[in-house]
């Protein structure tokens, strides 16, 4: 399987170019040549299968000759092992015809475990077979900074640099990170926002001698190896749920629609997913560029309890938009243009139809998000954390009795004990594996918001092959 840049002015590339470049050099975000897809007799095949097995099958496609069945499988058990549910990503039933996918039993509490700590695996392989190091930079209000620090934690070959807000983080947040003990992981708090963070970060890989001396490399949503390792849970739940010989419908809590995409990659391949729905929060460009067509930022960012999807735009739309008008990187780049100098673009008609085929979308605000964390807790007993919260909200509008849905569930309760007790009045306990997290020992250094600054820093701690 090759990859081309949805810009049109990259193709040819393997996977592990791919996995280890991030962004394409056009500024485009790699997609591949042709979308793979199994009949349903395949698809029933997997059924017996174990986590690991599906997940191999589902991969192998999109990996070529980069690694074989056998070692993908084997490298996902591992990344199963720090998981801490016997189930991985397990589903509870919550009426007759709802579903949650739960994806927090990884080590850092959120779904982005599951991605992450495969894309690690992945990288070390690629970096060993190169003789190459990295140096990972990122920045984080939350989620991202705690599932990398955890997944890159062992890797010989991989120096990690998380920048978060000075202060400004949540204390559990902050302390995934913080409490992790290995010399190649740096926690670097900024005095001054998550913008300054992400302007920091920006302005390293900007910097071209820094870059390539550090040899910079990024793990953010928009690398395709994360996207591909998200479809590995629509197929488990799928054939679980009865596919292919049952159609589906998901409601994903959106925010860069990384998530999200990867259901459409699942239904690419033949799953029966008849609606993919997208689930925002108040910062909901995508849920009004769904319902009236116009892709468009729209004053600042919200800060809501769903942090995570505090969001203005969201930057794997682009990979959707490709298919959406006929794989054109003309017309992609034209409407790239549009959103740069002026904020926002009208999607084409051709396309809007394309994607309101297959995606719906509803909108969740605050009063909406505590109302159903409540609701959920008073019919189910289940608790749920506001991200969680925001699908269900959406997920509620949608249900046709014809369908069956599954909606995901992206972050552990306690990982946002506040805004879940507000709704509840239940303090949610931290699972046994975290629960000495308030008091381990923190590491982190306190550095103005200033590049030199930082990029000495970086440059004095990073470990030289
Ligand atoms: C990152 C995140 C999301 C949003 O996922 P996208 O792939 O960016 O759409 C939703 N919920 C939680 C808890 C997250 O960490």
């Amino acid at each position: 399987m090759q990859y081309l840049s949805t810009r049109g002015g990259d193709a040819g590339r393997s996977f592990e170019d791919v996995l280890l470049a991030g962004l394409a050099p056009d500024g485009g975000l790699y997609v591949p040549e042709e979308w793979p897809s199994f009949p349903k007799g395949e698809w029933r095949g997997l059924r017996n299968l174990s986590w690991g097995g599906v997940a191999a099958m589902v991969m192998k496609p999109f990996v070529g000759d980069f690694l074989t069945g056998q070692e993908l499988h084997a490298l996902v058990e591992d990344a199963q092992a720090t998981f801490h549910h016997a189930a991985t990503t397990p589903l509870k039933q919550l009426d007759d015809a709802l579903f949650l996918l739960e994806l927090f039993h990884g080590p850092t509490l959120a779904f982005k475990d599951v991605a992450m700590q495969i894309l690690a695996r992945m990288m070390d392989i690629a970096l060993m077979r190169r003789g190459q190091h990295v140096t990972i930079i990122g920045a984080t209000s939350g989620d991202t900074g705690s599932a990398a620090i955890e997944a890159f934690r062992h890797s010989k070959r991989v120096s990690i640099f998380i920048l978060h807000p000075h202060e400004r983080v949540s204390p559990i947040q902050r302390r995934q990170m913080t409490t992790v003990d290995a010399p190649n992981v740096h926690n670097i708090a900024i005095e001054g926002d998550f913008d300054d963070c992400q302007a920091l970060v920006k302005a390293m890989f900007n910097d071209a001698p820094f870059r390539q001396r550090m040899n910079l490399a990024g793990v953010n949503s928009i690398n395709w190896a994360r996207i591909l390792a998200q479809v590995i849970y629509y197929a488990t739940s799928a054939l679980a749920l009865g596919a292919p010989d049952r159609a589906l419908c998901y409601v994903v809590p959106t925010g860069n629609f990384g998530d999200i995409f990867a259901g459409y990659v699942a239904r690419q391949m033949g799953l029966p997913i008849d609606r993919l729905v997208v689930a925002t929060n108040v910062n909901d460009i995508l849920h009004r560029a769904l319902t009236a067509g116009e892709y468009r930022v729209q004053g600042a960012v919200q800060p809501t309890t769903s942090p995570s999807m505090d969001i203005q735009v969201s930057s794997n739309f682009e990979r959707l938009l490709f298919d959406a008008l006929e794989r054109d990187p003309a017309r992609l780049r034209a409407l790239m243009g549009q959103l740069g100098q002026s904020g926002g673009f009208s999607i084409p008609d051709d396309a809007r139809a394309f994607i309101r085929q297959l995606f719906a979308s509803g909108r969740a605000d605050e009063e909406a998000v505590r109302a159903t964390i409540r609701d959920i807790h008073e019919k189910t007993g289940e608790i749920v954390d506001p991200h969680t919260a925001v699908g269900l909200a959406v997920a509620r509008e949608h249900i046709a009795p014809a369908h069956m849905v599954v909606s995901l569930a992206t972050a552990h309760p306690a990982k946002f004990p506040d805004a879940v007790q507000a709704a509840t009045g239940v303090r949610p306990a931290l699972p046994a594996h975290l629960a000495d997290i308030m008091e381990a020992e923190e590491r982190f250094s306190v550095l103005p918001a200033d590049l030199q600054k930082v990029e000495e820093f970086i440059s004095a701690n990073v470990q030289q092959a």
